[in-house]
C-alpha cells in the first residue's frame, strides 16, 4: 500500500459535503446546520430552533442515534436519519503509557491516519490534536516534518477527535446527573501533527464548536494553538479564534532559525515578533508561550538565553523548554540536563516563568514532535533529513 500512496507535497481539502451519501452533521456551524435542514425540508420559521436542539444532543450529551433525539418527533427523527449522519473518525488503536498517557490512532476518509494524545495531569487534562496528516513544512526536528504525504483536516475531524476522546474517557454528560465541573479533558493543544494556521478555516470551525456553550464548551482560554510563525494568519487567529498562542520559537537568530523552522525564511524573527506584540491586545488573551525546544551546541548556549530575553522584551511571554524528543534519524540530540538548567535559570532572573516541558508519553512515541502516522513510510532519507538542517 505505502509504495502506492502518492507522494505530494500538495495540500487537499476534502470538501465538507461527500458526493454522494448522507451528510455528515458534525463539523457543520450553527448557521450551516440550519441551512441543511432547511434543505432538507425543515419550515425556515422552525430550522434555528432544530438545529439548537440537535446541536445540544450532539455535542452537550455525546448522543450519536437521531432516535435518542427525545424533543424531535418521531417522523423528523426518521428524516434525520434518512438524510444525515452523525460520523467521527474511527480510532484504529489506542496505547496507553506508563505515566497515564494516551494515544490514539485515528483513521479519517482517504485512509489516512493521525495520532491524538492525552496527557493527564493533577489539576487538567491536555488532548494534543492534530490539524493536518503529516505537515508540508519540514522544521528539521522535527517527525511529523518528515512525513511526505499531506491533507488538511476537515473542521469535523478535528472537532471529531476531540469527541472520540471523550467517548474514551466516558465524558459525556448523564442525563439528570449533576454537572461534573472536574473534567478530564480540560484543555486542547493544537500541538499534534501539521500546521494549523496553514488549514485556518477548519481549524477556526473546529475550535468556534467546541468553544459553544452550548456544547462542549471549552473556554478559550484553555485552547492553545501553536505555530511555527505563519504571520498573516496570526492576526487572524487573534480575531476570529481568540484562543491561547504558542509560538515554536526555537532559535535567537534568523540563521538559525532559517535552519530548525525554515518558515522563517518568508517570515523572518522582526516580522514574527511584531505579529506577537500584537496579538494579546486584539485576542485580549493572556500571556503567550514561547516554545523552545533545546538542541545540544544547536540554540542552547547563555548567549541564546540572554538573545532570548531581550527580543520578546515587552511581550506578555511565558517561555516553555521543551527538551529535544529524539526520533530515529533525527540529526539533533537533546541538550544535557544541566545545560538545559543553566539556560532555564537565566530566564527565570529575567523574571518569566521557564517551565521545563516534561515529556511525557515517551514509551509510546507520544511526546511532541514524535507523532508520525506509522503507515505513512514514504519517509525522507537521513542524508536528505541532515542536508535540510544544513549539517
Ligand atoms: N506545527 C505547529 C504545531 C505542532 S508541533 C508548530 O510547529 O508549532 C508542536 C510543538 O512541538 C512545536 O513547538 C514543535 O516545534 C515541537 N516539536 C517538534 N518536534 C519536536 C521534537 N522532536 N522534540 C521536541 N519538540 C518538538
Ligand atoms: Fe510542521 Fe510544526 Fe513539525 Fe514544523 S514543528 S514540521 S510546523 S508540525
Amino acid at each position: 500500500m505505502d509504495a502506492k500512496a502518492p507522494i505530494t507535497q500538495d495540500v487537499l481539502t476534502i470538501p465538507r459535503k461527500a458526493p454522494e451519501g448522507p451528510q455528515n452533521l458534525i463539523g457543520l456551524s450553527r448557521e450551516q446546520m440550519r441551512e441543511v435542514l432547511i434543505v432538507a425540508g425543515t419550515a425556515e420559521k422552525q430550522a434555528k430552533m432544530r438545529a439548537g436542539q440537535i446541536w445540544q444532543w450532539i455535542y452537550h450529551w455525546g448522543t450519536r442515534d437521531f432516535d435518542q433525539m427525545t424533543n424531535l418527533s418521531k417522523d423528523y427523527r426518521a428524516m434525520l436519519a434518512e438524510t444525515f449522519v452523525i460520523e467521527l473518525p474511527e480510532v484504529v488503536t489506542r496505547q496507553i503509557s506508563d505515566d497515564g498517557t494516551r494515544k490514539y490512532l485515528v483513521r479519517i476518509a482517504g485512509g489516512h491516519e493521525v495520532e491524538v494524545v492525552y496527557i493527564p495531569e493533577t489539576d487538567r487534562g491536555t488532548l494534543c490534536i492534530s490539524s493536518q496528516v503529516g505537515c508540508t513544512l519540514t522544521c528539521s526536528f522535527c517527525h511529523t516534518g518528515t512525513q511526505k504525504l499531506v491533507r488538511n483536516l476537515t473542521a469535523a475531524e478535528i472537532v471529531g477527535q476531540i469527541m472520540v476522546a471523550r467517548d474514551d474517557l466516558g465524558e459525556w454528560p448523564v442525563p439528570g446527573a449533576p454537572r461534573d465541573e472536574t473534567r478530564l479533558l480540560s484543555n486542547i493543544v493544537l500541538m499534534g501533527m501539521g500546521e494549523p494556521l496553514y488549514n485556518f478555516e477548519n481549524v477556526r470551525d473546529a475550535m468556534k464548536i467546541a468553544m459553544d456553550p452550548e456544547g462542549i464548551s471549552l473556554s478559550r482560554r484553555r485552547i492553545t494553538l501553536s505555530t511555527s510563525g505563519v504571520v498573516p494568519e496570526i492576526a487572524r487567529t487573534a480575531e476570529e479564534i481568540g484562543c491561547q498562542l504558542a509560538i515554536s520559537f526555537h532559535a535567537t537568530t534568523d540563521e538559525v532559525r532559517d535552519r530548525l523552522v525554515p518558515i522563517n525564511k518568508r517570515w523572518p524573527l522582526a516580522d514574527l515578533l511584531d505579529a506577537l506584540r500584537a496579538y494579546p491586545k486584539v485576542s485580549n488573551s493572556e500571556r503567550i508561550t514561547f516554545e523552545y525546544v533545546m538542541l545540544d551546541g544547536v540554540n542552547d548556549s547563555d548567549a541564546d538565553a540572554h538573545r532570548l530575553i531581550k527580543l520578546i522584551d515587552g511581550i506578555p511571554a511565558k517561555i516553555n523548554l521543551i527538551p529535544f524528543n529524539e526520533w530515529p534519524g533525527a540529526p539533533y540530540k537533546r541538550s544535557s540536563n544541566n545545560r538545559i538548567r543553566a539556560f532555564a535559570d537565566i530566564i527565570y532572573r529575567a523574571g518569566y516563568a521557564s517551565p521545563i516541558r516534561k515529556p511525557r508519553g515517551e514509551d509510546i512515541m507520544a511526546a511532541c514532535g514524535q507523532l508520525k502516522s506509522a503507515t505513512e513510510r514514504a519517509r525522507k532519507s537521513k542524508a536528505q533529513i541532515a542536508q535540510e538542517a544544513g549539517l
